[in-house]
């Protein structure tokens, strides 16, 4: 464990940012902090950073509670998402700046330090440019020396706060490869703050979930996206469908129809969550059936929107192009996973 953050309270002038958050960042994993604009993840990110302080809870590095110690005894690498690169230094001395600041007694010599700054930018595949400024680079190019820069005072952990935020989606997926890449030749310990929840899926080994200042789910992407633990978590993650139905008896009704087997525990309204691509054509007698309202193409497939017995059961499915799909048709669906959760 490199980094445990326990029963941390953050407010600001009395406002709870953060509730009683505890999370477990294992040495040498890319963990992503992913939740919706104001859910937190910032917050947590300066707090173990040591830019914040916080309310309640402490912050450990290691076995040593860090809770008091500043930004530069945490030894932490920082890329924000504007980069915070300086404009009148060239892109070697940029990269160099976090050694050549170091007391006397932990700084390389001069000409090591160039070194490492060299053996960095050709890490970041950015060879040959050193004798540029930021403003002779793209934005991908100067997110890339920030991430440079952060690595070369050999942080014990890295923090990214939405480092590819500002740049466009093409350059966006490009870098997260690349970033993972690196991550696995480097093998920093790497907190990744996004919103976007593709690129955690795809990036991260472990996701930490966040909604309004509390984590709702910590998991790897496969079991966060299989099997989320709250509504919010499905309906955030990925796409998802969801109905309101009724669990009876261990019977499950959707307005007067029986569609399946309700899990032991459910009684009352309830939430039926799936994916769109989850699901199964079924003939004849079919467990759900709904008339097609409208459908277009997303991808590989087509998303159909039915309704089920009223505009109060829409559903989004998706179905194979071959499949006939006109408006007002009738499409019987068996969804082949769901998940119930008690309505509120
Ligand atoms: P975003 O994706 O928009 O950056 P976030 O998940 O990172 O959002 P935070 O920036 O951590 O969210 O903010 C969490 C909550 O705390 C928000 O409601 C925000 O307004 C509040 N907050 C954050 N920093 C401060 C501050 N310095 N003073 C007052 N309130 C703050």
């Amino acid at each position: 464990m490199e980094v445990r953050v326990q029963n941390v309270r953050k407010e600001f002038d009395k406002f709870p940012a953060l509730h009683d958050v505890s999370l477990d960042i294992h040495s040498g994993e890319l963990i992503a902090l992913l939740g919706p604009s104001g859910s937190g993840k910032t917050t947590l990110l300066r707090l173990i950073a040591g830019l914040e302080r916080p309310t309640e809870g402490k912050i450990f590095f290691g076995d040593e509670d860090a809770s008091e110690k500043s930004v530069q005894e945490r030894n932490i690498g920082f890329v924000f998402q504007h980069y915070a690169l300086f404009r009148h230094m060239t892109i070697l001395e940029n990269v160099s700046f976090g050694l050549k600041v170091r007391p006397r007694s932990s700084r390389p010599a001069a000409g090591e330090i160039r070194r490492r700054a060299l053996e960095l930018l050709d890490l970041v595949q950015l060879s040959g440019l050193e004798k540029r400024y930021p403003n002779q680079l793209s934005g991908g190019q100067r997110q890339r020396v920030a991430l440079a820069r952060a690595l070369a005072i050999e942080p014990r952990v890295l923090l990214l706060d939405e480092p590819f935020g500002a740049l466009d989606a093409q350059v966006r997926r490009e870098l997260r490869k690349w970033l993972r890449e690196i991550h696995d030749r480097t093998g920093h310990t790497t907190i990744f703050v996004t919103h976007d929840q593709e690129e955690a899926l795809e990036l991260a080994d472990r996701l930490c979930v966040m909604s309004q200042g509390r984590i709702e789910q910590v998991g790897t992407p496969d079991s966060v996206y299989d099997t989320p633990t709250s509504p919010f978590v499905f309906g955030f993650i990925g796409e998802s469908s969801e109905l309101a139905v009724t669990a009876e008896k261990g019977d499950l009704w959707l307005g007067d129809r029986p569609i399946g087997v309700a899990a032991p525990g459910h009684q009352g309204p309830a939430r039926l969550f799936f994916r769109p691509h989850d699901i199964e054509l079924v003939q004849g007698d079919a467990a759900l059936a709904g008339i097609v309202a409208s459908s277009r193409r997303v991808g590989g497939t087509r998303r159909v929107e039915l309704e089920l017995g009223g505009a109060a059961h829409r559903v989004e499915i998706d179905l194979p192009f071959d499949h006939p799909a006109n408006e007002r048709s009738r499409i019987a669906f068996r969804p082949r996973r769901w998940q119930l959760f008690p309505a509120l």
